[in-house]
């Protein structure tokens, strides 16, 4: 990251002058100091204005521009402009009564090209205008703008290893600057050593210099704890997930001495999330990553403890106490325990899809993405259940739904009920042992490479969403027999054990999210049918802490007859 040349840019676009005159005098006023402020009143201008400050080497900071202008409607000119800067951040200036536009938003902001939107009038200022240009150029900042850097790395930037500790350290929210080996600043720090390795070299603030390290090793140089504090606790919390963090929230507020265990990143697949924009409480979406941060703090300031790249690896009952044992072989006893360790989702692993993943790539769900495909050609990779709903939800509002199957026979993986609707479903198309092999666009999905397995042939089709939907693993391979799972590995809890023996001395049903030993409940994703967001991870999250107080009222109970 390198210090702006001059100051960045805001451009407004909007075809009334005097809007434009009066949006860039507010913005000026505010912004000055920091920012070049500029107004088109054209379409055509602005898009030239856009490839001259392109050309010239100036970053645009912020794009704003008014959605029913003649020429051009702004949410297109706003997509538009991310072939020139991709890295600008774009508000969507609609008129105050002007609902139906609401769903251009959603639609913009679903394909990553709005990021917020703003009314006309935006006056008060302070009240309607500054807080929505404050929140988008905090993100902006945060990625273009140089800060303090806790951590250097030097190393090639295509190195794997360089490309992990980069995501660990994002993901974990710790400042971090990365220098490819062979700029200036890379040779400079480089020249500090005698010999240079061939793995990424760590430059930390304090002057310290690694060249061979763990995981763990740069997880505690970044300031974080490795291993837990205490021996015992009353709760311990498995894995840092939106699920997990809620439980540490409400465990640590509700007086539990509580620790999270997290053997990766905090955040956990949300916090892979560029925007979750169905959380309840933030209209124009928040980054999973941002989420994840504020929960930390919030279950931190509360008193919870947090152990970084240390994950559970084992867990047994010891009477009326539970083990469990640690990656670096040491333990923690507790006397609950919260299993919130969530899910992978298996990848599509085709050329150009990782770069699209939210914008026009789409993992899990397709439900809050409908808007995004409204008379549009969306795909879909999968063959169970969740395919086939979403592909009948789907072609409700798109254009065309097509449905990848790589088996010869959608009946091998889906229902009946829903085959049969889906043949009758005139918008779906099922291809059959077809396969994703390769996706395209500029920061938007725009086209797919579809391969037919059976000729090996290529066809090009434009594409407008892909959904994929191939299954998700649960991380519960490290529990014992005892945590009872379904035959797809997700734990069982409440009534799905009815009529099951339970292990331990609690002959009571278990609570509603209980597994199968007493004493350890499973929330969020990795729980027997959970329903996958980020909501529902986070109410589960909360709810597991006055079932944990009953199953300690039940123990105590007992302990007194
Ligand atoms: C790209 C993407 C975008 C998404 N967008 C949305 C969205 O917009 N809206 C929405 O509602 N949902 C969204 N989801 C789904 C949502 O993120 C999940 O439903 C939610 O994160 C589930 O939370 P969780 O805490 O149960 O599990 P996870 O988020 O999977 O977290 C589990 C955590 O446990 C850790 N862990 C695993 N095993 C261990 C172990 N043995 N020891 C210690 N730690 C362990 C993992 O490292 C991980 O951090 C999205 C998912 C993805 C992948």
């Amino acid at each position: 990251m390198t210090e702006p040349n001059s100051q960045p840019i805001f451009l407004v676009v909007d075809e009334d002058p005097s809007a434009v005159e009066m949006l860039v005098g507010d913005l000026d006023r505010r912004f000055h100091a920091d920012y070049r402020v500029m107004g088109e009143t054209s379409a055509a201008a602005a898009l030239e204005r856009l490839a001259a400050l392109h050309e010239a080497g100036d970053q645009v900071a912020l794009i704003i521009c008014y959605e029913s202008m003649r020429a051009m409607p702004g949410s297109e000119l706003l997509a538009r402009s991310r072939a020139t800067h991709p890295q600008a951040k774009r508000i969507l200036l609609i008129d105050y009564s002007d609902r139906r536009k609401l769903e251009v938003i959603a639609s913009g902001m679903a394909l990553g090209h709005v990021e917020h939107y703003l009314t006309k009038p935006w006056r008060p200022r302070q009240h309607l205008l500054y807080p929505v240009v404050d929140a988008t150029l905090a993100a902006w900042t945060r990625a273009n703008w140089p800060g303090f850097e806790l951590v250097r790395i030097v190393g090639d930037r295509w190195d794997p290893l360089s490309y992990r500790l980069r995501d660990a350290l994002e993901r974990n929210n710790v400042p971090y600057g990365f220098y490819d080996g062979a700029s200036p600043e890379g040779s400079d720090l480089l020249a500090q050593l005698d010999e240079v390795p061939g793995r990424p070299v760590v430059f930390l603030a304090d002057g310290r210099v690694l060249t061979t390290y763990t995981d763990a090793d740069i997880a505690e140089a970044a300031g974080a704890h490795v291993r837990p504090k205490l021996d015992s606790y009353d709760l311990v919390v498995v894995g840092a997930g939106p699920a997990g963090l809620s439980a540490a929230v409400y465990g640590a507020s509700e007086g539990l001495s509580t620790v999270v265990l997290e053997n990766l990143a905090m955040g956990g697949q949300a916090g892979t999330s560029s925007r979750i924009r169905n959380f309840l409480g933030f209209p124009s979406g928040i980054s999973g990553g941002e989420l994840a941060q504020r929960a930390f703090e919030q279950a931190w300031m509360f008193g919870a403890e947090f152990v970084f790249i240390n994950g559970a690896t084992g867990l047994a009952a010891r009477g009326d106490r539970l083990v469990v044992a640690l990656a670096d072989d040491g333990q923690v006893s507790a006397r609950a325990v919260v299993l919130a360790t969530g899910v992978t989702y298996r990848q599509l692993d085709a050329p150009g899809i990782a770069d699209l993943i939210g914008s026009g790539v789409f993992y899990g769900s397709a439900l809050s993405e409908a808007s995004a495909v409204k008379d549009q050609d969306a795909f879909i990779v999968g063959a169970g259940n969740s395919a086939g709903q979403a592909a009948v939800y789907l072609a409700r509002s798109a254009r065309s739904v097509t449905l990848l199957v790589r088996a010869d026979n959608l009946a091998k993986s889906m229902s009946d009920y829903l085959v049969r609707e889906i043949g009758a479903t005139p918008r779906v198309r099922v291809r059959l042992q077809t396969e994703v092999a390769a996706a395209h666009g500029v920061r938007r999905l725009t086209e797919l490479v579809l391969r037919d397995r059976r000729t090996g042939h290529d066809e090009t089709v434009p594409a407008a969403a892909l959904f994929v939907m191939i299954g998700a693993i649960p991380h519960t391979g490290w529990l014992p027999d005892e945590v009872r799972r379904d035959r797809h590995g997700f734990i069982l809890t409440g009534r799905d054990l009815a009529g099951q023996d339970r292990a331990g001395p609690d002959r009571q049903a278990p609570l509603a999210l209980e597994t199968s030993l007493p004493g350890v409940f499973a929330v969020g994703d990795v729980r027997a049918g959970s329903v996958k967001r980020v909501a529902s991870a986070v109410g589960e999250g909360s709810v597991a802490i006055p079932q944990i107080h009953e199953h300690l009222l039940r123990q105590a109970n007992r302990a007194a007859t």
